[in-house]
């Protein structure tokens, strides 16, 4: 069996410790094992990033940009491999792998204008003979820890970004499915980077903990489950860290009674059962305004989800294939029972689905459930799996005041030909990504992501210009060049220009 190493100071690193197996979730079987880091282990990734850092942080934005231009050539030759890889590992389809590299990759593609982005303020004459200015420096050695749903995307929002404003990167991926994520960052390498600037220590707890107590780690960027995220956020900034840590989610899509109704079905379709449903911006439950809008929708999606085609991800011209791993497979299917037993109508039932070839799969099929309330605990928790449920309410403002009531807020939709109640809503959720007949509104890389409420513990959201300030530290610098021969008298009042 295989075994997968660590990335440290440009070099692979066999782990000598605890490994955890990664499984084909497809076919059930362990595939390889992943090394499990010890203090002793990542401690060699932090010294490796503090010593490059000196060079790195001198070396000229343009420079570091050149290094992006070849890296975003590389990722993009190296599609299909790496796509091939995700699947295997995730379970994903491969058209699916592929739209979440090219997502990743525009966040390569926006690290590459560093000159521009790390150009900071001038003001001249802030005084007599004084000008001013605001420099964007690097902040040291900062840190990621990732989840497994977006092995590519996600650690792509982190690094490219942290390193073109000059820091030195650590990323500790999901243990779950690691190979992708190493491949990326060997191209990196690959495209010129030198050594100790990004380095890839896997691991768990024990490893994430190394990079929280260490006093050389100066910031961390983590998105995963919200338990998780809090306990990152608190122990990081209890420390004096800077942390921005994106959590779960629960997302609703209100479908008002005069949505277009054939297009809203079809956005639901991908947006609800897409990559299986594990997406932190996956609709797992639909708002509808009336019966009327509600029954129409069982009506017309029933049929669609009973059509899906789902199978091994590595297969071509799937909709969907298995969850990550027998436990996600089993924690889906626990929640499913729950959903009957707390009352709720389960029209379409995924638990007993085999996929023909592939019986040991983790495989969960599209599961929709109608007259959900919100006490039963699939409307409250994040199931992570594919599961819709269809809650019934009287009016948009009784949707609105259900989305704000939820203690997550990372996406929300509206689905409606009424420009009035979209601004509404637009306006008043307290959600942080909302989207307007868009399904999964999943910003730009030029924008920033972010959720609110117990989505996201920190003050600025990932990537875009809230990923540069995450990963830069201001400082402001006031400098007197004297005229010729002239003298100041010594001043003791508060200087000012009054
Ligand atoms: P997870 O929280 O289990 O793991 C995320 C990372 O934390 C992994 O690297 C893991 O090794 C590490 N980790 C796990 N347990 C830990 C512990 N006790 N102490 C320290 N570190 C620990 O999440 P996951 O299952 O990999 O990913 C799915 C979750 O991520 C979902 O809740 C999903 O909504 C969320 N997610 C959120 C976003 C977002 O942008 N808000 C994006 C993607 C995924």
């Amino acid at each position: 069996m295989s075994h997968i190493p660590h990335l440290i100071n440009g070099e692979r690193v066999a782990g000598n410790g605890r490994s955890a197996p990664v499984y084909n979730p497809s076919t059930g079987d362990s595939t390889s094992a992943v090394g499990l880091a010890d203090r002793a282990t990542m401690q060699l990734a932090i010294d490796a990033a503090k010593a490059a850092f000196p060079a790195w942080r001198n070396t000229p934005p343009a420079k570091r940009a050149q290094i992006m231009f070849r890296f975003r050539e590389l990722l993009e030759q190296n599609e299909n491999e790496i796509a091939a890889l995700i699947s295997a590992e995730h379970g994903k389809t491969l058209e699916d792998a592929v739209g979440e590299l090219k997502r990743g990759i525009e966040n390569v593609e926006f690290a590459c204008a560093a000159p521009d982005i790390l150009k900071g303020e001038y003001s001249r004459n802030v005084g007599p003979n004084i000008d001013a200015w605001t420099d964007l420096q690097p902040i040291g050695v900062v840190a990621g820890i990732t989840p497994f749903n977006f092995p590519a995307m996600v650690p792509l929002w982190m690094y490219p970004l942290a390193i073109v404003c000059g820091n030195c990167f650590i990323l500790k991926p999901s243990e779950r499915d690691p190979s992708s994520t190493l491949l990326i960052a060997e191209l990196l390498n690959q495209a010129g980077l030198p050594k100790g600037v990004l380095n890839v220590v896997n691991g768990d707890k024990d490893a994430v903990d190394a990079l929280i107590e260490a006093p050389e780690v100066k910031a961390l960027s983590f998105v995963g489950s919200t338990p998780i995220a809090e306990y990152i956020y608190s122990e990081g900034t209890k420390r004096g860290k800077r942390v921005q840590a994106l959590g779960g989610a629960k997302n609703h899509a209100v479908l008002m009674p005069d949505a277009d109704l054939d297009n809203a079905v079809s956005a639901l379709m991908g947006a609800a059962y897409g990559s299986c449903g594990e997406r932190c911006m996956a609709i797992s439950v639909a708002v509808c305004v009336g019966d009327q809008i509600a029954d129409a929708l069982v009506e017309k999606i029933v049929p669609q989800i009973q059509a899906l085609k789902i199978g091994a991800g590595t297969s071509c011209g799937l909709d969907m294939g298995p969850l990550v791993t027998a436990a996600a497979r089993d924690k889906v299917k626990g929640y499913i029972d729950a959903g009957v037993a707390q009352g709720a109508k389960l029209v379409v039932d995924g638990r007993d689905l085999v996929v023909p070839g592939n019986e040991n799969g983790f495989f969960v099929g599209g599961t929709l459930f109608d007259r959900v309330t919100p006490d039963m605990t699939i409307y409250t928790d994040e199931i992570f799996g594919p599961v819709l449920c269809i809650v019934r309410v009287g009016s948009l403002e009784e949707a609105m005041q259900l989305i704000n009531g939820h203690e997550y807020g990372n996406g929300t939709c509206i689905f409606t030909r009424d420009g009035e109640a979209a601004r509404l809503f637009c306006d008043e959720i307290e959600v942080g990504m909302v989207g307007v007949n868009v399904p999964l509104p999943v910003p730009v890389a030029y924008h920033s992501f972010g959720g609110w409420k117990r989505s996201l513990f920190g003050d600025l959201h990932a990537y875009g210009p809230d990923g540069v300030r995450f990963y830069t530290r201001k400082k402001a610098i006031t400098q007197r060049w004297p005229a010729r021969k002239s003298h100041e008298a010594a001043q003791f009042a508060f200087p000012s220009n009054g």
